[in-house]
């Protein structure tokens, strides 16, 4: 299976990261071994001391398919968690500066825990899915997947122009403002509308 990223999302973080409002999805990759089981804490590498949460809507692949016309998109998901993006934040920076690939800030192992998985047919307002993120029990991160600049049927149609999409591949959708460094001894907490979805402990 393979993971994507989307990068810049949500506009109020593009500004927040001094990022220019992408034209088109930004895309990157990771790979299995970036996955963190539900439940397992995360340990911050050694090599950055800059990790910071970013906390995302998941979409799961539940279809294989390439060339995705954007109406058909739909067909391609059914259900979504929720995860974290976890960044080193101050390697990213460093890659950017050189214009260099994100991989070694964005896809090391165990970069994203993922929640378990809901059908989006049970939530009230598949256009307005709200999620949030606590730190130690205060809420630093609340969006809206209607705030997205660009919608899960774009992704999935954007993402399938230049790589197969198959059953089981993840999509993190982009994270909203509020993303910051993480220390040890941190809980993070990440909830769907009201309903825990995933508690995370740092080492
Ligand atoms: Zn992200």
């Amino acid at each position: 299976m393979k993971i994507f990223g989307i990068g810049r999302n949500y506009i109020e973080h593009t500004k927040e990261l001094h990022n220019p409002v992408p034209e088109e999805p930004v895309i990157f990759l990771k790979p299995q071994s970036a996955l963190l089981k539900k439940g397992m804490p995360f340990s911050i590498p050694k090599f950055s001391s800059q990790i910071e949460y970013e906390v995302e809507i998941v979409l799961k692949i539940c279809r294989n398919g390439k060339n995705i016309p954007q109406k058909h998109a739909h067909k391609y998901f059914r259900e979504i968690g929720v995860g974290i993006d976890f960044t080193a934040r101050d390697l990213q920076q460093k890659q950017k500066e050189k214009g260099l690939p994100w991989e070694i800030a964005k896809a090391f192992d165990h970069s994203s825990p993922v929640s378990e998985f809901i059908p989006i047919q049970k939530l009230n307002d598949k256009e307005n899915i709200s999620f949030h993120l606590l730190k130690n029990g205060q809420k630093v991160q609340e969006g809206s997947t209607g705030n997205m600049v660009f919608g899960f049927d774009k992704l999935v149609s954007y993402i399938s122009l230049f790589f197969t999409l198959n059953i089981g591949d993840l999509i993190f959708t982009g994270t909203p403002k509020g993303v910051g460094k993480i220390a040890p001894n941190d809980t993070l907490e990440a909830f769907i509308e009201n309903e825990k979805m995933l508690t995370c402990e740092v080492l």
